[in-house]
């Protein structure tokens, strides 16, 4: 099985009842998508999302607790994302790590949550500038595979996205060299960790747009993107994943 490809949408904090008008805007503009296409909106939005995407579109959370229910003010039990419709979760995203302090054991045991949800994890991965500059990245994607993704992992029910701190709503983004390499050390890893390591979905995210997806798509390894604001859009969206 080779990894199936994903256009993945990250509404971040963005979006209200009224954005959901861009589901109609996509599905009507890309009847028949040559990939798999995701968007993951704030938690208020599932279930409606859900309902309006029909299954043509899936739809993910942007993050949940390890647990499976209890007192937890605040906090979203991976079931109740299924619950609520999404077929995935995103988890482990830089914004999550830096904004509340999320250690790759705590996004492991989010991912193992996940799946016994029956969620596919969307667990990412990202060196910021400083550790790029040191001549880290290799080093700080390697620790946090292993760390943040699961033994129970597989290609079914995990997807991994690499997305470079300082690629993140900046505009700027890695070389294809870069990406390149970062995306094949990911599928080292996972292959020797995994027995369909070979099969697990790459995205890369980090400034996507539409005038850059089609070149970072021919990269080897990469399987897909994760994308932040140009997925809040279906002008924007539409053609990232025409381009997939
Ligand atoms: P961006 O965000 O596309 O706005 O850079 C990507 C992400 O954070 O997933």
């Amino acid at each position: 099985m080779a990894p199936r490809k994903l256009a993945a949408g990250n509404w971040k904090m963005n979006g209200t009842l009224a954005s959901l008008a861009e589901i109609d805007r996509l599905l009507a503009d890309h009847p028949a998508p040559g990939c798999d296409v995701l968007i993951c909106p704030p938690a208020t939005l599932v279930h409606a999302m859900a309902a309006r995407a029909q299954g043509r579109i899936a739809t993910g959370g942007q993050d949940c607790h390890a647990r499976t229910s209890g007192a937890h003010t605040g906090d979203i039990a991976a079931a109740q994302l299924k619950d609520a419709g999404a077929s995935h979760v995103i988890l482990g995203h830089s914004e999550r790590r830096t904004d509340h302090a999320e250690t790759d054991a705590q996004v492991a045991a989010k991912a193992v949550a996940a799946h016994q949800a029956g969620l596919v994890a969307v667990i990412c991965v990202g060196e910021t500038e400083a550790q790029r500059d040191a001549g880290q990245t290799l080093d700080v994607i390697s620790a946090q595979l292993a760390g943040s993704v699961p033994d129970g992992a597989t290609a079914a029910n995990t997807v991994i996205a690499y997305e470079p701190v300082w690629a993140i709503g900046t505009g700027r983004t890695p070389t294809n060299d870069q990406i390149a390499e970062v995306h094949a050390l990911m599928r080292d890893r996972l292959a020797a960790r995994f027995a369909d390591g070979a099969d697990f979905a790459l995205l890369y995210g980090g400034s996507v747009k539409p005038g850059n997806a089609a070149e970072i798509f021919a990269i080897p390894h990469v399987n897909g993107a994760l994308v932040g604001g140009a997925s809040l859009k279906a002008e924007d969206f539409g053609p990232i994943i025409a381009a997939l």
